[in-house]
């Protein structure tokens, strides 16, 4: 018997502006994620790895994503 070793894919982060006609909904805090001309907001978006596959797209408020911790690591821009 062989065993198969994988190599295990680890969610990520990156840092993006919010753009207009955005309608994310923020997995903190479930507000929208919404682009507005005066702030020049930022968002995260995490790519969620469940296991090693790939499960799901998460968007947070800047803040949001530091107040919940960087759960998926430091967000990268
Ligand atoms: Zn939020």
């Amino acid at each position: 018997m062989t065993s198969v070793v994988q190599v295990p894919l680890a969610s990520r982060a990156v840092l993006r502006l919010i753009e207009p006609g955005s309608d994310a909904v923020c997995a903190g805090c479930a507000n929208q994620v919404k682009f507005t001309a005066r702030s020049k907001g930022r968002k995260v978006i995490a790519n969620v790895y469940v296991g090693s596959r790939w499960d799901r797209v998460e968007h947070f408020h800047e803040d949001c994503y530091a107040d919940a911790g960087e759960p998926y690591g430091p967000a990268r821009s």
